[in-house]
């Protein structure tokens, strides 16, 4: 039996696709990369994974994981050999358990985020990661790349919402790691490293996450801001005004909200006049356990006292819930306006909250000395000093000049982000589009690190190869 024969009598016929079936599977979200494949899988549980793992690893074949598909880094996408075997691992679906005493939900790799944030809805609980792709991307996804998105400066990153994990690893082995435990200290954190390992260490297959109780009311407001100095100032203000119930804030420049409003003309700020007669803006939530009296008493506190002093320009507060989505849909728009401007150079970073206002000034001034004309469409989680920084081209150019002046831009960008002592991936993973990137910013012991982390878990380099790191085996 060859390969491909014996996929399809593991996962059944129908669920090997290859040829034109195949096709959705080998192309980024971005459209920037595109891959070959032997054949995508797509497994019904996690016996079947370990089962296909085990024929790859056996004839040396590459093994590339796949969710939602809507990583921005390429880590998704196999290379153009057209060796490897993408795993989908869309089917894999199911919730396995709610526990509410232990606050925990116990889901399958492959469950869409807005099915699990639903699911523990219906369950009187808050799963609180949440991202403009939720209606897409897959836990498996969100836990292989750590995702990041809009509350995690109340709740943390992906890696902070897991307990447990299931993994098939690259020799096709199952580890049930599914503990529902807060303190576990017995030995190394096996968790912690498939968190964040996107898909090159092994195949998670389950997940066991936090649930925390419901907000009983939740405030919204759009904020117009001057300068990034005043929305950093903002920010801690909020920070000492809301305490814990800040759980969102997120920054926006008037360029990005231009686009989309130009783009999704329904789309309307709330607030007078037109979107550039303010440089910035904020988008402000706080939950409150309490009521929704005490929470609109405490928002309008803090932002009166902004406005009377002449941080804020002017705000929009919303009434409702419905208004409240749509300033978050204001928001969340931002990469989807970016993507029909045209293409464009993204860089995903952090910075020191404290140096982000230089850094954003400097980088800038940086960039039109370079490349003048271009455009800086700037937007991002500032509580958590993240930063998405992205480079449209001058108005009227076409996109393969920007394109041809890629590196030289990611350069530039990164080289201030290291001197400003940040990251040049904070979220969205580094994948094969920063894979080479890396090795320019981490220190060479650290690199060797995680290389031998490699080496030690696939030694035989199967497991999404060419992503994050450089070729392993050759160290
Ligand atoms: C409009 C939009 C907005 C976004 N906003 C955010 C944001 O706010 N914050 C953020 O962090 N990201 C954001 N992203 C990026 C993306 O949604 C996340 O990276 C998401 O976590 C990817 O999930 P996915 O299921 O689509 O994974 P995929 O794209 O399928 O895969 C991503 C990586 O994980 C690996 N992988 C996937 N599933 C598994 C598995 N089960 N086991 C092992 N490895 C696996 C893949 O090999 C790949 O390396 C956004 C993307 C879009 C398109």
């Amino acid at each position: 039996m060859n390969l491909l024969e014996a996929l399809q009598s593991t996962v059944g016929a129908t669920h090997v696709l290859t040829g034109p079936d195949a096709a959705p599977f080998l192309t980024d979200w971005r459209g920037r990369y595109k891959g070959q494949a032997i054949a995508v899988v797509r497994p019904a549980d996690t016996e079947q994974v370990a089962q296909v793992v085990r024929l790859c690893a056996q004839q040396n074949v590459p093994v590339v994981p796949q969710g939602g598909n809507t990583g921005l880094v390429g880590g998704a996408t196999p290379d153009e050999s057209g060796r490897a075997v993408v795993i989908s691992l869309s089917r894999m679906n199911r919730v396995r358990s709610v526990d509410t005493d232990n606050d925990t939900l116990t889901v399958e790799a492959g469950c869409i985020l807005q099915t699990v944030q639903e699911t523990a809805r219906n369950a009187n609980r808050l799963f609180p990661l949440s991202l403009a792709a939720e209606g897409s991307c897959t836990i498996g996804g969100n836990l292989a790349t750590n995702a990041g998105g809009t509350q995690v400066l109340r709740y943390g990153n992906t890696r902070d919402l897991t307990l447990g994990l299931e993994v098939v690893t690259p020799q096709g082995e199952i580890w049930n790691g599914l503990r529902g435990l807060r303190k576990d200290n017995t030995g190394y954190d096996l968790r912690d490293l498939y968190v964040g390992s996107e898909g090159t260490l092994g195949i998670i297959t389950a997940a066991t996450l936090k649930l925390y109780p419901l907000p009983v009311a939740r405030c919204t407001a759009l904020l117009a801001l001057d300068s990034v100095p005043a929305a950093v100032a903002l920010l801690s203000r909020a920070r000492t005004g809301f305490g814990a119930s800040l759980t969102g804030f997120e920054l926006m420049s008037a360029a990005c909200l231009e686009l989309v409003t130009r783009h999704y003309p329904q789309q309307r700020l709330p607030l007078a006049g037109p979107v550039e007669q303010h440089g910035w803006y904020a988008l402000l939530e706080l939950s409150d356990s309490e009521s929704e009296t005490h929470a609109r008493e405490r928002f309008e506190a803090v932002l009166g006292a902004a406005l009377e002093d002449g941080l804020v320009q002017d705000a929009a507060i919303a009434e409702n819930l419905a208004q409240s989505h749509a300033l978050w849909h204001l928001r969340e728009s931002i990469p989807l306006a970016q993507a029909e401007e045209g293409k464009n150079i993204k860089h995903d970073v952090s910075i020191p909250i404290s140096r982000i206002a230089d850094f954003v000034a400097t980088t800038d001034d940086l960039l039109q000395q370079h490349f003048p004309g271009v455009r800086n469409i700037t937007f991002g989680h500032l509580g958590d000093g993240n930063l998405h920084y992205n480079v449209q081209g001058p108005i009227g150019e076409a996109e393969p000049a920007l394109l041809a002046r890629q590196d030289d831009i990611y350069q530039l960008v990164h080289d201030s982000v290291h001197a400003f002592d940040g990251s040049i991936s904070a979220e969205h993973g580094v994948g094969q589009l920063k894979r080479d990137e890396l090795t320019r910013y981490k220190s060479p012991i650290e690199l060797q690190l995680m290389q031998r982390i490699k080496m030690a878990l696939d030694p035989q380099g199967i497991m999404n190869p060419g992503k994050t790191l450089q070729d392993a085996t050759h160290i």
